[in-house]
């Protein structure tokens, strides 16, 4: 089959995508926070994830906690049918060696993108509404990056479908600040 060079690239960015997504291990809760705090205690790059039954990386219409390390080459899942925020607390602030869970700390000189703002607000709308939504960070290496040499923020909208993207070169620990606390004060989640 002949097909053109951007969709043959695309076929096979879906097909990697595919793979990485089924070589995770499914575990405990219990297990994927003793691999969280093993990551940590040898310094080795980790972050992970909440996934909502809505998410769009999500295949089962369960809650999922995803923990990567070592830029992905580790994969860990667990899935649930209440949301696994309380682990989510515990490790936040670690993966983002922040306190990206306390608005107060972020930095004074600190101006929220245009994206960002509109992220906030449609949260806080959200929140307001009861309506559950969830955002993600994709690291350097996460198997959820098409932005593979970036750090990107995702803001996924479940009412509409859309997802409110941002992507940056560093960490974007003054925009969790902002949204973290948004997303543990949901009511539902
Ligand atoms: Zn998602
Ligand atoms: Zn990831």
């Amino acid at each position: 089959m002949d097909l053109p060079n951007s969709l043959y690239s695309f076929a096979v960015v879906v097909n990697a995508f595919i793979v990485k997504y089924d070589m995770m291990q499914e575990l405990s809760l219990e297990e994927i926070r003793t691999k969280a705090f093993q990551f940590h205690e040898n310094n080795t790059v980790w972050h992970f994830h909440i996934l909502t039954p809505k998410c769009k990386f999500n295949k089962k219409s369960l809650y999922a906690f995803v923990l990567e390390g070592e830029d992905g080459a580790q994969r860990f899942i667990h899935y649930s049918k209440l949301p696994p925020n309380d682990l989510g607390k515990e490790l936040a602030p670690l993966a983002h060696k922040s306190k990206v869970l306390d608005q107060k700390t972020t930095d004074v000189d600190y101006i929220p993108s245009e994206t960002i703002k509109k992220i906030i607000d449609r949260a806080r709308e959200l929140n307001q509404q009861s309506i559950e939504w969830h955002h993600h960070v994709t690291f350097p290496g996460c198997q959820f990056n098409t932005n593979n040499s970036r750090f990107t923020l995702i803001f996924e909208d479940p009412e509409t479908g859309d997802t409110i993207e941002n992507a940056s070169e560093k960490e974007p620990i003054n925009d969790l600040k902002q949204i973290e606390p948004l997303f543990y004060s949901q009511t539902k989640i």
